[in-house]
């Protein structure tokens, strides 16, 4: 296996002066080629040990989307160094757990207040450890000096390379830490699955603080020598100007961020002449939105499904079915199954069970916390995902949401994504979430909190509308009408937000 920071170094030499990143927004603007892109990571290599960073040092960086936070994720993995991303949304009680939780060597944050939402005070880093920069004039002068030589870290497959928190659904964020070797089987998987090409030309509008950013979009198309168009924000005028004018080929989003680019080009149906390949995960993808994505720009969305722990395990294929609702197959080298959480046992093929995973994509484990680490394993060596799923006759997988989401109510267990699903169909109802709430008669009430269109539906209306489709313990009991739903970074309604603002 040619690791990343490997190939990364190859391409580097091999295509000194294609461009790496065009950086078309923001405070950066212009080409990075990917010779100077190595030069500057080296650079940031030797800085990063100026200031005592070593080999599995956690580096934080909570910066906004910019050249700089990719000179420094790169500086320091090739260094042996664990690079720390963070999101620079983050509260100051935020930061302080993370930064003791990780123990990062430094924490590298913006000093130039025009382009952060600065804490009202600095988190609690040790003196010496927190370092401001104006990214601007660092990446500027990251990309002016000399590289120096090699600092020659000795990287192997099980070598630590980038830690990232994730969401924390269920209690305090943990850190998952990734080796070399699975992002590497990651990135090649993911390659042959999408035939990512060195002529594609990716544009890239999420965060870097995140796997589906940073992982699967920036470094899916660093491994083969691609172009990444990077936007400092979603902004969906600009997203569908440079999909219509532009000559990128490739377009990963959220969700959320198809809704957004379809609200923004209305009842058009536009053409997007370079495009190959669009892509969705991080969420559901609502069948009514995979829908309108084909009508109105013109492509079948590749729905895939990954987590930060495992990167992407499914994907719908790119010459094949790709169905609406479904998140495809194994990418070759991952083995899935479905596991019935009361027996322990494989279910049946189109019985709902938790998702397992095996593999060489898998992370290393949770940041000096063994005991959970040991939890999320089974003795055979299969991760448990925690999610909920089914594999149909065709081998294709349907997600069915959280296990900790899962609602029973009268003793009967139901999935909040189906009613989430059939709810959605009903014109009267412009986003909507389900989940359980405590109830005297059924322990868990099926509760659907609805943000209604223009018109707001009547109640009955929608009760009427899920009996239609669903059997009648499954048709929630309450409805609670809200104006928005609490979302998290990557557009994820957040269930415990959800239900905690509820009496
Ligand atoms: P994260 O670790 O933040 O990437 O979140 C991973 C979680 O997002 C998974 O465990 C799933 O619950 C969810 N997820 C990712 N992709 C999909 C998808 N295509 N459909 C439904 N849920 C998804």
């Amino acid at each position: 296996m040619t690791l990343f920071v490997d190939r990364l170094r190859e391409t580097c030499h091999d295509m000194a002066f294609k461009p790496a990143l065009v950086l078309s927004d923001g405070p950066d603007v212009g080409q990075v080629s990917y010779g100077t892109l190595l030069s500057s990571a080296m650079a940031t290599s030797e800085w990063l040990s100026s200031l005592g960073v070593v080999q599995r040092d956690r580096v934080a960086v909570c910066l906004p989307k910019c050249l700089a936070a990719i000179q420094l994720h790169l500086g320091a993995c090739s260094m042996g160094a664990i690079s720390l991303p963070l999101n620079p949304a983050y509260s100051k009680p935020e930061l302080d757990y993370l930064m003791r939780d990780s123990e990062a060597k430094i924490l590298v944050v913006e000093s130039n207040p025009g382009l952060t939402n600065e804490p009202e005070s600095a988190p609690a880093v040790p003196a010496g450890r927190l370092v401001p920069i104006d990214t601007l004039s660092f990446s500027a002068s990251m990309l002016r000096r000399d590289p120096g030589v090699d600092c020659g870290a000795k990287i192997v497959p099980s070598t630590p390379a980038l830690m990232l928190y994730t969401s924390g659904t269920t209690g305090r964020p943990k850190g998952a830490c990734m080796s070399h070797g699975s992002l590497t089987a990651n990135m090649d998987m993911l390659r042959d699955a999408w035939q990512w090409n060195v002529d594609d030309s990716l544009l890239h509008v999420l965060p870097l603080f995140h796997v589906h950013g940073l992982l699967v979009a920036l470094h899916g198309a660093l491994h083969v020598g691609a172009t990444t168009v990077l936007h400092s924000r979603f902004d969906a005028a600009a997203t569908v100007r440079d999909l219509q004018g532009g000559s990128n080929t490739v377009f990963m989003g959220v969700p959320t961020v198809y809704r957004r680019i379809l609200a923004e080009i209305g009842d058009a149906r536009i053409h997007l002449p370079a495009v190959r390949l669009l892509t969705s995960g991080s969420d559901r993808l609502p069948v009514e939105v995979f829908r309108a994505i084909e009508r109105h720009l013109g492509h079948t969305v590749v729905e895939r499904y990954g987590m930060t722990e495992a990167g992407i395990m499914l994907s719908n294929p790119l010459d094949g079915r790709r169905v609406e609702g479904q998140v495809g197959v194994p990418l070759e080298g991952v083995q899935m199954r479905v596991i019935d959480p009361s027996t322990g046992k494989p279910t049946p093929r189109g019985t709902v069970g938790e998702l397992q995973t095996r593999g060489p994509h898998l992370f290393l484990g949770y940041w000096r916390d063994p005991s959970k680490t040991r939890a999320s394993f089974t003795d055979d060596g299969w991760f448990r995902t925690g999610d909920l799923g089914q594999c149909d006759e065709n081998g294709y997988y349907e997600i069915k949401g959280r296990q900790t989401d899962l609602i029973i109510s009268g003793g009967m267990n139901v999935y909040p994504a189906e009613v989430e699903h059939v709810l959605a169909g009903h014109p009267g109802v412009a986003q909507c979430a389900v989940a359980g709430l405590p109830d005297p008669e059924w322990g868990e009430a099926v509760t659907a909190f609805v943000v209604p269109g223009p018109k707001r539906p009547e109640e009955s209306d929608l009760i009427h509308h899920c009996r239609a489709s669903l059997a009648p313990y499954k048709a929630p009991k309450r409805f609670r009408f809200v104006q928005n739903l609490p979302r998290n970074a990557m557009g994820k309604v957040q269930k415990k937000a959800l239900l905690a603002t509820s009496d």
